[in-house]
């Protein structure tokens, strides 16, 4: 069974889940394409508040949702506690915000007679997620496309199933009807299977490229429609007049949290100069100070990496990249306890010919670059094969807000730690991926924008004019 809730920090194995037949996937996927018969004739308004209900019971059942994700992979429990609570507030933002952005909206034409863009689901959705936000990022995809009225069918990571069917099983007892979040079990043959159907209209992948490159080619070759949230080697500039305590507060924090295992954690550090021996000493100061331990225990602050095999991963390109010329200022060595613990690392002299200038390192392993100018930070930050997000730190936002908007990726907070809300657009640009998930950009994903244009009666202008591509006649 290839579908394990391994404990990461005990290393556990807590539950094993059969992989789901053919004959399953049959089943979803017609209750889902059942399902948006359905939903067309349904208000969003009445979705609305069964959102509001999935909001309700995600609180209410908010520590053992928390408790599931801690066990599945490994994540602080307070963290955990965090996600679960972001993933009510989005379904609650859905919730209050879809019926006005799908409301059909008027077009200015000089067209004979009126033109409005109405939203209209597609279909059945195939949602691939990842494991180091189990429910958060089921719920980016989830809220959205549940007021939309696409039914969706899940296939979460291998290594996180009790997050997967915790989650679905919240919605449904929230009220969602069967079928708007189906989780199934599934092979990566089964989700090439799903996607080819005709009862599937759209795929939305967060992952690796790896991931990404099979999902978007089936995707690709049966002419669905594809969002892609993949990998990132974020840039975190501190530009010469930063102010150093705020970063030496955000910087740890936006590399160490969850492990180091996020897509828009902050892997390169591009410093100026003059603040670099004091960024690097500040740094190796917060690392050395987060406590190793039980994910449960709140005094714990370093937690496991997901699996073993993770660890293993990491461990061979902090290798790769010491062999190739990298200088270890702070970590690197085993951390004695059981559980699956990456010491925080520090590495510098990384050259571009240096594998760890262009691969990402999913844990807790910081890239510092020192730089002279400004145009060299951010050519520096642009030399990257990824695009997804950035910190920049500047004395002056404004500033900062320039420097910025020449990053190329989807996504640059100034003078901030990072956040993720319902109503900001999440995503990248190049590896990164495409498309953006929620806020309105996300919301309208994977909607049939559909034209009608309203007359009394024909335009004879129009048809004498010529604008009609065949004549009648
Ligand atoms: P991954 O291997 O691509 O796994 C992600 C999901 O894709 C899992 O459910 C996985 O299933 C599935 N999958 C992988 N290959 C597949 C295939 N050929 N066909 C169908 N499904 C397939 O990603 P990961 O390495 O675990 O996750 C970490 C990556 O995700 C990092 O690169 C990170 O930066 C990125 N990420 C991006 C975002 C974003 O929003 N941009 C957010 C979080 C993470 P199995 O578990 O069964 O292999």
């Amino acid at each position: 069974m290839a579908y394990k809730t391994i404990n990461p920090y005990t290393n556990e194995v807590v539950k094993e889940y059969s992989n789901t037949t053919d004959q399953e996937l049959e089943e979803a996927l017609q209750i889902g394409k059942n399902l948006y018969e359905k939903f067309k004739t349904q208000p969003v308004k009445e979705r609305g508040k069964i959102l509001h209900d999935v909001a309700a019971k995600i609180r209410e059942q908010a520590d053992e949702l928390a408790r599931a994700c801690t066990i599945d992979m490994g994540k602080l429990f307070t963290e955990a506690q965090g996600e679960v609570e972001l993933c009510a507030i989005i379904a609650d933002w859905f919730a209050d915000h879809s019926e006005e952005m799908l409301k059909p909206e008027p077009v200015e034409t000089s067209a004979h007679g009126t033109a409005e863009i109405q939203h209209h689901a597609t279909g059945v959705l195939m949602m691939v997620e990842p494991w180091n936000f189990p429910y958060y990022q089921i719920m980016r995809v989830f809220a959205p496309n549940f007021m939309v009225g696409n039914p969706m069918i899940l296939k979460h990571a291998s290594n996180t199933p009790t997050s997967a069917q915790v989650m679905a099983d919240v919605i449904l007892e929230a009220g969602a009807p069967k079928g708007a979040l189906t989780n199934l079990f599934m092979t990566y043959d089964q989700v090439t299977a799903a996607i080819e159907d005709s009862r599937v209209q759209g795929a939305a992948l967060t992952g690796s490229e790896r991931g990404g490159e099979a999902v978007a080619s089936a995707a690709g070759k049966n002419l669905k429609k594809t969002t892609m949230e993949l990998g990132g080697m974020d840039p975190f500039i501190v530009l010469d007049d930063a102010n150093m305590d705020d970063v030496s507060n955000i910087a740890w924090r936006s590399r160490l949290y969850n492990a180091g295992q996020e897509c828009t954690s902050s892997k390169r550090f591009i410093v100026m100069e003059n603040v670099y021996d004091e960024f690097v000493e500040q740094l190796k100061e917060s690392f050395s100070k987060v406590k190793p331990g039980d994910p449960l225990d709140p005094k714990t602050t370093l937690a496991p990496m997901n699996t073993k095999k993770a660890k293993e991963d990491l461990q061979e390109q902090v290798d790769e990249a010491i062999n190739a010329g990298a200088k270890v200022v702070y970590g690197n060595e085993p951390i004695d306890l059981p559980g699956q613990f990456f010491m925080p690392t520090i590495l510098t002299n990384v050259d571009r010919d240096n594998p760890a200038h262009t691969t990402e390192m999913f844990g807790p392993v910081a890239v510092v670059y020192k730089v002279s100018t400004e145009e060299e930070a951010i050519e520096l930050a642009n030399d990257s094969s990824y695009g997804l997000g950035g910190i920049v730190f500047a004395g002056d936002s404004e500033h900062g807000a320039e420097v910025a908007s020449q990053i190329e990726t989807g996504m640059v907070f100034v003078n901030d730690f990072r956040y993720s809300l319902p109503e900001l657009p999440f995503g990248g640009v190049k590896r990164s991926g495409y498309g953006r998930e929620m806020s309105r950009l996300g919301q309208m994903a994977f909607v049939n924008e559909k034209l009608i244009v309203k007359a009394d009666r024909p335009d004879m202008n129009n048809l004498a004019g010529g604008l009609i591509a065949t004549d009648p006649e």
